[in-house]
């Protein structure tokens, strides 16, 4: 694994609130999150920051930074009050500029952009739509 010794120092300087300084690793924002409790093997925010905290840029390469519903259920607990969910949407940010966003949201963006939603609407749906919304007025 390729370490950037400056990655905290950029993820935190593009931070607002530089909050992601402020943890202490004890693992709080984990047992509190629901996602991690269903898949801990998949996800863990701890574990997320600490990727950042020793410079594991390839954090930005894995499905994990995904996997957050943000919720703000880790923050809300976080006795250092860091903002997980900003620091995911920063990592989320960085990763699709590199080209590194998995297909699915690639896609929902594409489509939002083209069509207006996120997902694909059959022509029979849209018609459908069309007609509701005749007779809604
Ligand atoms: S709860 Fe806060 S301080 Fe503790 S590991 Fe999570 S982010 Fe860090
Ligand atoms: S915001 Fe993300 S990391 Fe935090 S508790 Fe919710 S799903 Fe877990």
């Amino acid at each position: 694994m390729r370490l950037n010794p400056y990655f905290k120092e950029e993820i935190s300087r593009e931070l607002k609130d530089h909050s992601i300084l402020m943890c202490y690793q004890c693992g709080k924002c984990s047992s509190f999150c629901p996602v991690f409790n269903l898949s801990p093997e998949k996800f863990n925010p701890r574990k997320l920051i600490e990727m950042v905290y020793i410079g594991a840029e390839d954090v930005l390469k894995t499905e994990d930074i995904w996997r957050c519903t943000t919720c703000y259920e880790c923050f809300e607990n976080c006795p250092q009050k860091v903002n997980f969910v900003e620091i995911i949407f920063l990592l989320r940010t960085k990763a699709t500029e590199r080209g590194y966003a998995p297909k699915i949201p690639m896609q929902e963006l594409v489509l939002v952009r083209k069509e207006g939603f996120s997902v694909q609407i059959s022509p029979r749906a849209k018609k459908w739509r069309e007609e509701v919304i005749k007779i809604g007025g």
